[in-house]
């Protein structure tokens, strides 16, 4: 793994409060780390490790994961931050796949992946580190595996990853941007999950340091090109779109919960030198892509010839066209 410089910010000293005794110790932001936010699973973290592992190890492996240690050590950097700061109990990692989708999916024990679309659509750091904050709001309560049976556990392990299973029930999801399924219980969250995912998300980002309202920026930047390109941004993604009641109620949490600094982070100048250098990779890839195709010889197939006749139909003869054979002529 990439070795870790130092974090891109760092915590302000008025996000560290004794955890006082809260009734709902979920809005003690203070207590952030020390409270108990999974959800109750058969499936034990070592297990669930061992599966999302096994997921994570095939994406790395594809031809669509981005290779660059540059970016990959800053995302990581930036999830690293915002991990230290959540009631995550895992190690958390974060994998970059190269589609120009916006999206983004969390895997059992901890590995979170963004699509290049998402990191490009971002305005600043702080948003990227919003939904690497809403993701690991997933890992710190196990979604993934909250509704998971053993029996699903033994099925999902033993699903073969080497093809598209096109014909397997809905359970799974074909990821974008990757050829092969995951299990859409991995990528599909009630909207009880995607709640609580956004109001964890937002104390993670303030503890932080960095402006909270960055999660809000998100949202409007996915429901403004969910509108001016329908279909843009993934329906596992907008299968629980930011709602305006998910807007609603960041708003009041961000107002109501958390205590107020004087500086926030938003952006660095790593995440604009990232964003370039990201920029810069893909149009080169997409200027070899075009070189490549125009290269390629063009191969154009005659069509073959068909008469509808009652007669005979001689076979071609190397490369003449087919001659069409013609009913024998009465001699009388
Ligand atoms: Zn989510």
């Amino acid at each position: 793994m990439a070795v870790i410089s130092a974090a891109a910010t760092v915590n302000p000293p008025d996000a560290v409060r004794p955890c006082r005794k809260a009734p709902n110790k979920m809005d003690d932001v203070y207590c952030i780390g020390h409270r108990r936010v999974a959800r109750r699973s058969l499936i034990s973290i070592p297990k669930a490790t061992a599966l999302g592992r096994r997921y994570a190890e095939r994406i790395d492996r594809s031809s669509k994961i981005l290779k660059d240690p540059v970016i990959t050590e800053y995302v990581n950097r930036v999830e690293q931050n915002i991990a230290e700061n959540s009631d995550a109990k895992i190690p958390v990692t974060v994998g970059v796949i190269q589609s120009p989708q916006i999206n983004a999916m969390t895997l059992p024990g901890g590995f979170i992946f963004v699509n290049t679309g998402l990191l490009q659509a971002v305005n600043n750091e702080a948003e990227l580190a919003a939904v690497l904050a809403h993701e690991t709001g997933h890992v710190a309560c196990r979604h993934a595996v909250a509704n998971m049976t053993r029996r699903d556990l033994l099925q999902y392990a033993t699903i073969p990853l080497l093809f598209i299973p096109m014909s397997y029930p809905v359970y799974l999801g074909i990821t974008q941007g990757l050829n092969f399924a995951v299990p859409l219980a991995f990528l599909k969250y009630s909207r009880d999950e995607e709640h609580e995912a956004d109001f964890l998300g937002v104390q993670y980002l303030w503890k932080a340091g960095y402006d909270p309202n960055a999660f809000l920026g998100v949202f409007s930047k996915i429901i403004q090109r969910e509108r001016s390109a329908p279909g843009s941004v993934p329906s596992i993604f907008m299968d629980h779109p930011p709602t305006k009641a998910r807007i609603i109620s960041i708003e009041q949490e961000i107002k109501n919960l958390l205590p107020r600094r004087k500086d926030y982070l938003v952006s660095t100048s790593d995440f604009h030198r990232v964003q370039e250098r990201l920029d810069n990779i893909l149009n080169r890839e997409n200027q070899v892509q075009l070189a490549a195709n125009k290269n390629k010889p063009t191969l154009i197939r005659r069509e073959p010839k068909t008469a509808k006749v009652n007669g005979p139909v001689q076979q071609p003869e190397n490369d003449k066209p087919p001659i069409l054979g013609k009913p024998p002529k009465s001699s009388s």
